[in-house]
């Protein structure tokens, strides 16, 4: 039986996804080899490539003058292939710090240049909103502008685009990508790991304005090098390939769901009922600021932390599985990324209130 999986990432996937990869798991497509067992070179895999890039250009309207790249490393290797293919050792990069992410790919960034400098950092609020737009104290000249759309930790979303002017805007948005519609020309760079809402861990996705690819400096890794690894078609080394096929059946997926306005629209009624319910509850609370309230990743407490163990553990009875927030906040969290159904948020909602009835 499959649970509810509110897992933060690895995170659940589509269950039409995962039962098509295991029909065509031994012999994909008469070829009489699972499509891990063959050249990433040959043209079925290049066609299975191609297929998953061209897709996510349509789901989210990439312009042409952007490249897709499908690479390695996580979110954690994008830390530092962002300041050594965006800016050089001596210049000045800004970060906007919400959160437990956006703190370790400051960190990493102070590794490879001169200066960081905190565009504004949300810890008076204890991380549980993003900063007010003209709060940001941003760089002239900058290389670039950093920061994290959806703290997947925290659970705090950015509720507007940072208007960065000439500096480029670098996003991760490995919790938040493909949740809903964005307007991918507002941003010199996306970056995505995998896990939480495109496939298997292994891949992550990067988005970047061509134009941003010739700055890289002397000594970047060839792997984490844009220009080189787009020039590749991202396959200078042998690419994930399990990975990216899998992919490419979630991207099919989403657009036979009705594309990314009709998921953002079944993901906003998700989070609003869940965030909802915790409200009108007075037994369980979420600390952040409601207009910055994260789609994808719902935090809540409960009144009595004794009662935590027991939550947990009579959720998974009922089907409704790894809960648990992180252990740099603890409580409850529950991450909803577009596989979880309606129903499941209902299940865990309609849990809930049993839970309180009895232990309230
Ligand atoms: C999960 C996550 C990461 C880390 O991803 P890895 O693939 O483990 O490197 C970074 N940023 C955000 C926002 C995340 O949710």
């Amino acid at each position: 039986m499959r649970v509810f999986n509110f897992a933060a990432g690895p995170a659940a996937l589509p269950v039409e996804v995962l039962e098509q990869a295991r029909e065509e798991l031994t012999d994909w497509q008469g070829s009489g080899a699972s499509v891990m067992e063959i050249s990433h070179r040959g043209k079925p895999f290049l066609a299975v490539a191609r297929e998953a890039q061209a897709l996510l250009r349509e789901l989210l309207g990439i312009p042409p003058d952007y490249q897709v790249l499908f690479l390695q490393g996580g979110a954690t290797g994008q830390f530092c292939a962002v300041p050594l293919n965006l800016a050089s050792a001596d210049s000045t990069v800004d970060f906007v710090v919400t959160g437990h992410w956006s703190k370790k790919a400051l960190a990493e960034a102070e590794r490879f240049t001169a200066r960081v400098n905190v565009a504004a950092d949300e810890a008076a609020s204890k991380y549980t909103r993003a900063p007010e737009p003209r709060a940001l104290r941003l760089t002239p000249g900058a290389a670039y502008v950093h920061y994290t759309p959806n703290e997947t930790i925290g659970g705090v979303e950015f509720p507007y685009v940072p208007e960065t002017g000439a500096v480029p805007l670098v996003a991760d948005m490995s919790s938040t990508l493909l949740s809903r519609p964005i307007d991918v020309s507002k941003f010199g760079l996306i970056y995505a790991g995998a896990q939480k809402n495109i496939g298997p861990a292994g891949l992550v996705v990067v988005i970047v304005r061509e134009e941003l690819t010739s700055r890289a400096r002397p000594g970047t890794p060839a792997v984490w090098h844009y220009r080189s690894m787009a020039a590749e078609g991202s396959m200078l080394n042998t690419p994930p390939t399990f990975a990216w096929y899998l992919a490419g059946l979630v991207f099919r997926w989403l657009k036979a769901q009705g594309g990314l306005a009709a998921i953002g629209e079944r993901n906003r009624v998700k989070a609003q009922r869940l965030y909802a319910a915790i409200d009108a509850s007075g037994f369980y609370s979420n600390p952040v600021e409601p207009q910055c309230r994260s789609w994808m990743n719902v935090r809540f407490r409960l009144a009595d932390a004794a009662l935590e163990e027991p939550f947990l553990a009579e959720a998974r009875a009922a089907g409704l599985a790894n809960l648990a927030g992180h252990r740099s906040v603890g409580g409850m969290r529950a991450s909803i990324y577009n596989a979880m159904p309606l129903e499941g948020v209902e299940a865990l909602i309609g849990f809930m209130q049993d839970f309180q009835r009895r232990h309230g």
